[in-house]
């Protein structure tokens, strides 16, 4: 059986162990065609669903997506939304933190790019970076932060740090916002092998840079770290989908699926009129009707 969302899904339920999950789907090359069609038929959906979240205006998504380099983060994004209306969604690439962003708490960056309700921000990283990259370098230690908070173990300092993710997640939750979060689970073999296309293709060499080759020799350390923050902030409100990305054609797939899916829990419905509204709107026509006009322009 291949894999469904059902399999992908951690809400706090059972841990998460990176190293029994797999990279690449049960799946067979010949199914691909038939994969990239229920694709196709998602963003068809989505684009419906999306259409009555804005006019409905009730509640917002934050889609983010995290994975390491090269797991295609970029292209799902670019292929999964394809269909949808530009106005009310945005795209935020999370890079390396400013000066000015980094002079404030964590959140704060990621606070700025929140959608209105009615709105899907896609988060192309995120705040998750803060739990990942931070704890691989050890960035924190070096924060200029008082001592009560950079005096803490790692293990307390990330302990806090999912705990207060896990409670933002909750008050968005709380206010009127959906949280989807995404791992695309990439093999360093498969990325090993998109690098080397980045390298021989021309017209992808701007997207290889000399540190994706650093940051893959610490493997073990990032899968330590996507484990437990994956487990640390789980949650039935804000769960996470650990999806297999070595077949990005499988991903894309699973990825619309998981839109789709939180879509349909959100049940946005176009606005109804209240009566003396609709009555009016009858006489509207009516005006209108009476002025004529030639058929068919
Ligand atoms: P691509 O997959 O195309 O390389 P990318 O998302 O890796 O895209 P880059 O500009 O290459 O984009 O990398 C952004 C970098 O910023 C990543 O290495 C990421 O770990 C880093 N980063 C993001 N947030 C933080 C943070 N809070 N602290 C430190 N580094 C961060
Ligand atoms: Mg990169």
């Amino acid at each position: 059986m291949a894999i469904d969302l059902c399999d992908c899904r951690f809400d706090g339920d059972g841990r998460f162990d990176i190293l029994k999950t797999p990279t690449s789907p049960d799946v067979k090359k010949g199914e691909r065609f038939d994969y990239e069609e229920r694709t196709a038929d998602n963003a068809v959906l989505m684009a419906q669903l999306q259409d009555r979240l804005y006019a409905e205006g009730r509640e917002g998504l934050v889609v983010l997506l995290q994975a390491m380099d090269a797991a295609g983060k970029d292209s799902t994004i670019k292929h999964v939304m394809s269909g949808i209306n530009p106005q009310g969604v945005s795209v935020h690439s999370f890079k390396q933190p400013s000066a000015e962003e980094l002079s404030h708490d964590y959140l704060w960056r990621a606070v700025t790019h929140l959608p209105r309700r009615g709105e899907i921000a896609l988060f192309n990283r995120s705040y998750y970076e803060d739990v990942l990259v931070v704890r691989v370098h050890g960035l924190w230690r070096g924060y200029k932060m008082p001592e009560r908070c950079t005096n803490d173990s790692e293990q307390q300092f990330f302990g806090k740090r999912y705990r207060q993710i896990r409670d933002f997640e909750e008050y968005l939750y709380e206010n009127g916002y959906r949280v989807l979060k995404i791992f695309l689970n990439v093999s360093p073999e498969q990325q090993r092998q998109r690098f080397l296309e980045r390298i021989d293709d021309q017209s992808k060499n701007w997207k290889f840079s000399g540190s994706d080759i650093a940051e893959r020799k610490l493997w073990p350390s990032y899968m330590r770290a996507y484990e437990d923050a994956i487990n640390g902030t789980a949650t039935k409100h804000a769960p996470w989908f650990v999806i297999p990305a070595d077949k990005k054609w499988f991903a894309r797939w699973l990825v619309s699926e998981a839109i789709v899916d939180v879509l349909r829990q959100i049940d946005p419905r176009y606005p109804e009129l209240p009566q003396d509204q609709r009555d009016k709107l009858a006489e509207y026509k009516a005006q209108l009707l009476s002025e004529g006009g030639a058929k068919g322009e």
